[in-house]
């Protein structure tokens, strides 16, 4: 895990917003009110932007970066819950309360995200109902799929969930090779690294995947989607913008405010 600070970018932040699905979708209004807020920031791979040691001061919207939340046992252990890139947003948990947050936010692919203080969202989120339609949705989709991974995790197959687990990253990165090892595999997953180096060779056998160097390349992506378990459409279907668009535009009701000090 690096430690290397995030650096400023000279990029238009409105362009930048319009590349992230939750900052696109909030009303002029509400956008022009965060705009000034916004900082646009370069993400490396292995960056931790969240975890027992980190302040929470911040909320981290990624545009093109790829983010992976993990939780992590006393005796360094983890396994991922969540992947998060440019439909949604990272840090929100302190948003919505000052308790020390345990799980860790990494980045496992490098790019640009948009960043803005943790107080000043929670003000905006008091005064913006879409801004808080829109992040209470994604709240409760990130809960779902929380829960998803746990079952996922338990019941289906090594293999199943690599296939998973590799199309909803791809899905959410520009290009078609990530950067990654099997130790950071094995860690994501929460497997030993043999037993995912030979999920990775099956699947090499089967030509879905390359993976060479360090490098990890979709060659059938039919393929790989027909061997992924039922967690890959469902989890598509539950973080997908179209899927938080029309749940927050369909409510008559006001969103219920959620209790934090
Ligand atoms: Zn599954």
């Amino acid at each position: 895990m690096s430690n290397v600070p995030e650096e400023l970018q000279p990029v238009n932040v409105m362009h930048e917003i319009e590349r992230n699905d939750l900052l696109r979708e909030l009303s002029e209004e509400s956008r022009n009110r965060l705009l000034p807020h916004l900082s646009p920031v370069t993400l490396p791979a292995g960056h931790v932007l969240s975890g027992v040691r980190y302040s929470g001061a911040h909320v981290w919207f990624p545009t093109s970066s790829v983010v992976t939340l993990q939780h992590v046992l006393k005796d360094s252990c983890s396994a991922q819950f969540g992947i998060v890139g440019r439909e949604g947003a990272v840090g929100l948990p302190a948003l919505f309360s000052d308790r020390t947050c345990s799980d860790h936010a990494v980045v496992l692919q490098g790019g640009s995200a948009l960043k803005i203080s943790r107080l000043t969202l929670r003000s905006e989120f008091h005064r913006s109902q879409d801004l808080r339609d829109i992040l209470m949705q994604y709240s409760w989709a990130m809960m779902q799929i929380a829960a998803q991974t746990v079952a996922c995790n338990t019941h289906h197959c090594l293999n199943d969930r690599l296939c998973t687990w590799l199309l909803l990253v791809m899905d959410r990165m520009h290009g078609n090779h990530l950067s990654v090892t099997y130790e950071e595999l094995a860690n994501l997953l929460g497997v030993r690294r043999e037993a995912v180096m030979q999920s990775a060779r099956r699947l090499q056998n089967a030509e879905l995947i390359e993976h060479r160097r360090g490098c990890l390349s979709i060659l059938d992506r039919q393929g790989l989607e027909a061997s992924a378990c039922e967690c890959y459409a469902s989890a598509r279907r539950t973080v997908s913008p179209t899927a938080l668009h029309d749940t927050a535009h369909r409510r008559h009701e006001p969103v219920p405010m959620v209790a934090y000090r």
